[in-house]
């Protein structure tokens, strides 16, 4: 899309900060509300999309951020409109602190606090995320099968991921959110079985396409696109029914289901001309798109005028969307944050 057209489609956005309205924004007037935070690069699974073989867990192991500078970056953020903040990783359960984390970002102010999670370690932490005010959560599961889960994880046992979707559930982390990424020859058999989920419960059952990964751009041809899964869907299980977007996600249900399908289209239906985020990475830099090879570091930073400085330069580097589909595959995932 061109610039003006871009302007022209959003010219309801406010584009210059006054005194009166410190809203972080980037230079095409984008409101930027949403920070996603890699806490750890660290991870107890080896998922074969994520940390394919030649793409090592932690290319450069980074230093993730320490709670003090992420409050004082959460702290400022706030006060320029912060409203959604995601943990992720790696494994965010990894970290001890995490629950701290949760805690400090709920008090200073951010609304909806969330988690991705491949949900190994959840079960018996859900009440005290809970407790610590987290909202809701999102859990990776890739197969119901027990030995291709393992397979596709390295080793994970899908009984734990179980356990963690029933534990979310009851302590009111919801709508629990489970992220499925369907892989042509791998997992594309179960595409119907997990968009069946949603007639038992009022699970979103979120498929995202395969961005491709690491050098060798691990995926590319394996990969199903938003539109072909929802054909597939629809073939076995009927009408999809459209209930608008949210964020990422375009929204459907099934006739009579309780929950909703989601879809996220990075590869063949990119979200850039409203995306409201930034990422932290775990090498404790800004990244202002995750398709971006442009990091502003935070380490050290730690006064609040300079931490609302580097914001937003980062918020201003923003790019457009326009060459945003990836075509460089990105390292490791799980140091950006998926
Ligand atoms: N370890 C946590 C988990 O697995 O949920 C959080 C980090 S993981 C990097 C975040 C999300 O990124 C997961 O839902 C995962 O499925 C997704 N992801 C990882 N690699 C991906 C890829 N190559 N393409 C699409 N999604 C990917
Ligand atoms: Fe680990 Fe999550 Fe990446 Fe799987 S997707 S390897 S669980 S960071």
């Amino acid at each position: 899309m061109e610039v003006s057209a871009f302007i022209a489609r959003n010219a309801d956005i406010p584009f210059a900060l006054s005194g009166s309205d410190m809203a972080l924004s980037d230079a095409f007037g984008r409101r930027i509300d949403y920070l996603r935070v890699a806490v750890t690069d660290r991870c107890n699974l080896r998922c074969i999309y994520c940390m394919p073989k030649g793409v090592p867990s932690c290319a450069a192991p980074g230093t993730p951020i320490e709670k003090e500078t992420l409050e004082c970056l959460l702290r400022v953020a706030v006060k320029q409109g912060l409203r959604k903040v995601r943990f992720t990783g790696g494994e965010p359960l990894l970290r001890g602190d995490i629950p701290e984390l949760v805690h400090s970002a709920k008090s200073l102010g951010v609304a909806d606090v969330s988690l991705t999670t491949n949900g190994l370690f959840l079960k018996d932490r859900s009440r005290e995320l809970k407790e610590a005010g987290l909202d809701r959560v999102n859990i990776s599961l890739d197969s119901l099968r027990p030995e291709r889960y393992a397979r596709l994880t390295g080793g994970g046992s899908v009984e734990h991921v179980f356990g963690a979707i029933t534990s979310a559930e009851a302590e009111g982390l919801s709508p629990v959110k489970i992220n499925v990424v369907p892989i042509r020859g791998i997992n594309d058999d179960e595409i119907v079985e997990f968009a069946a989920l949603t007639h038992m419960k009022p699970f979103h059952v979120r498929f995202i396409e395969l961005m491709p990964v690491g050098e060798e751009g691990w995926g590319t041809e394996r990969r199903i696109s938003s539109s072909q899964v929802m054909k597939i869907i629809s073939a076995s299980l009927g009408r999809l029914e459209p209930v608008g977007a949210e964020g990422t996600s375009r929204n459907f249900r099934l006739d009579g289901s309780k929950g909703f399908l989601g879809f996220i289209s990075p590869m063949s239906n990119h979200f850039c001309g409203t995306c409201n985020r930034l990422r932290l990475t775990t090498r404790r830099t800004l990244r202002p798109c995750l398709f971006s090879n442009e990091e502003f570091s935070i380490a050290g930073v730690d006064s609040d005028d300079d931490m609302e400085a580097v914001l937003r330069r980062v918020a201003q580097s923003k790019p457009i969307g326009k060459g945003c589909r990836p075509s460089i595959p990105l390292e490791a995932m799980s140091q950006v944050g998926g």
